[in-house]
């Protein structure tokens, strides 16, 4: 301990005074010495004592009193309290205040010292402590705040638009991109609610729905052109991370491909009619033999086909222009009579059981009836044709908030996650069906063309090997949206 040390004396007992300095003039200390509280704060401004040793009296305040205003802003600074009398309370408020030690009566110039040196000591272990926690905090903070950086300037520079928000879809976190996609600029975002901020309904939809009827995609379109792939993801104690991905050039690219295949099947449309024409002809020209007929007979079933396949391309290439159709008021239970009336003789050849569950009252919607026909043909069709013989396929309708929900479930070999997503892409077949299951992979991709242009969405729920539940959400018929232009 270097004893050049200040000590700083608030004593103000003539009794006891020059004992203290004697005591610590001995063990070679500076001393300062403040004779009232204006000095001992002066003192304290001006100086750094090693340490204070003060009177539990000293000029007619607490000197525990003073000690504890004196911590609040020196916490470090070691005090030695000097009591008159020796009392357990008095030693229990000093050192609850932070008093370091007391000094007691009768004192002796070795006692005076041991205690500061004992004080300083300690002080010394305290102060050493302390630094070295602080160093090591700090270094732990440093690099938090490095690690904080370097997530904000990815959370800036990624192409993607992430928005975060908390579950009352106030905006905690907005990047760049998603600024840029939402023509945002520069106003400050953060704790406003996005859905006030942005105006945009296949985002408001989204947010509205997504918890109810979760998706894994959402499209939203601009005005411009540019086509966005929206995720919602829940993140647990937060909110809710959307992100967003330009996939404007796929889509160009699959219009494209829907361009060139709507051309193809059109050209090859007339050269089958004529294939079916010359092919009914042919016992009217002369007695086919039995092998003949058979010959004839494949030959219409694979024209039959490929005709099937054409005019499901054919439609779907129409459905997917946007082309609107004639959009009427409807009614789904209607829809839904004629298409288990034309499904009937495939239900009864399977042998199969369908349970119909409709609400007292359902909506209509504004669709074009032909192709939600198709809707309903493709999805029940899919149920009665994938389902073993003798399952069970379920179509319910509920009616929720505005929307129409319409289920089929059945009973056959479900769908493998892996495919789930894919299913209605144009040409998918999952990997599990038999091969004696005729099919395109077209008819998913038509059902989520007219869902799409009915501003509906869909999504298939499967566990392998129990079955497949297909859900449709579309809106019912609000008669104020047919006046709005967008309606
Ligand atoms: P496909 O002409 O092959 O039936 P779809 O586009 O209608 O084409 O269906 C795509 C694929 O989805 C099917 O090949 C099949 O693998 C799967 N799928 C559709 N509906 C069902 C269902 N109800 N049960 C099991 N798998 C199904």
């Amino acid at each position: 301990m270097p004893k050049s040390d200040l000590v700083l004396l608030a004593l103000d007992n003539p009794d006891i005074l020059p004992l203290f300095e004697r005591a610590l003039a001995a063990a070679s200390y500076q001393v300062a010495i403040a004779h009232d509280r204006a000095a001992l704060d002066k003192i304290l401004q001006e100086t750094s004592p090693a340490l204070l040793i003060i009177g539990d009296i000293f000029k007619e305040g607490s000197g525990i009193e003073i000690s504890a205003a004196l911590l609040e802003r020196l916490p470090t600074l070691p005090i030695l309290l000097f009591v008159t009398q020796d009392l357990p309370a008095t030693t229990r408020a000093a050192l609850r205040v932070g008093i370091s030690d007391t000094l007691t009566p009768p004192l002796r110039i070795d006692d005076i010292i041991r205690t500061v040196e004992n004080s300083l000591k300690r002080a010394q272990r305290i102060g050493d402590w302390t630094r070295r926690e602080v160093k090591r905090t700090t270094a732990s903070l440093e690099k938090r705040v490095n690690e904080l950086q370097k997530l904000e300037t990815i959370f800036n520079h990624i192409e993607d638009g992430v928005i975060i928000l908390d579950k009352g879809h106030r905006i905690l976190l907005l990047n760049p991109a998603a600024r840029r996609t939402f023509a945002l600029g520069q106003t400050k975002l953060p704790g406003k609610n996005i859905l006030d901020v942005i105006e945009h309904p296949a985002l408001h939809s989204l947010l509205n729905t997504a918890v109810d009827y979760p998706q894994q995609y959402y499209e939203i379109g601009f005005e411009d052109g540019r086509v966005f792939n929206a995720q919602y993801t829940p993140i647990p104690d937060i909110g809710v991370a959307i992100t967003m991905q330009e996939i404007t050039y796929l889509k160009r690219i699959d219009q494209m491909k829907s361009d060139f295949v709507h051309a193809v099947s059109h050209d090859l449309r007339s050269p089958l009619t004529a294939i079916l024409g010359y092919v009914e002809l042919l016992d009217r020209v002369g007695p086919l033999n039995d092998q003949q007929r058979e010959f004839v007979r494949r030959v219409r079933v694979s024209v039959h086909n490929i005709t099937t396949l054409v005019n499901d391309l054919l439609d779907l290439g129409r459905i997917e222009s946007g082309f609107e159709g004639q959009k009427e008021i409807v009614t789904l239970d209607g829809i839904l009579n004629y298409t288990l009336d034309s499904l009937n003789n495939q239900i009864l050849e399977k042998k199969q059981h369908v349970h119909v569950e409709l609400p007292p009252q359902i909506p209509s919607l504004r669709g074009d009836p032909t192709h939600l026909r198709q809707m309903l043909d493709n999805l029940i069709g899919n149920s009665i044709k994938y389902t073993p013989d003798g399952g069970i396929i379920r179509v319910r309708v509920e009616v929720n908030e505005g929307q129409i929900i319409l289920r089929v479930s059945d009973t056959g070999p479900g769908i493998p996650p892996a495919d789930q997503s894919h299913i209605f892409e144009k040409f998918y077949r999952a990997s599990n069906v038999v091969d004696n299951v005729q099919g395109s992979g077209l008819g998913l991709a038509i059902v989520k063309s007219i869902v799409d242009t009915h501003k509906g969405r869909i999504w298939v729920e499967s566990v392998l090997g129990q079955g497949a539940t297909f859900t449709v959400v579309l809106p019912a018929y609000r008669p104020e949206d047919v006046k709005k232009p967008s309606a």
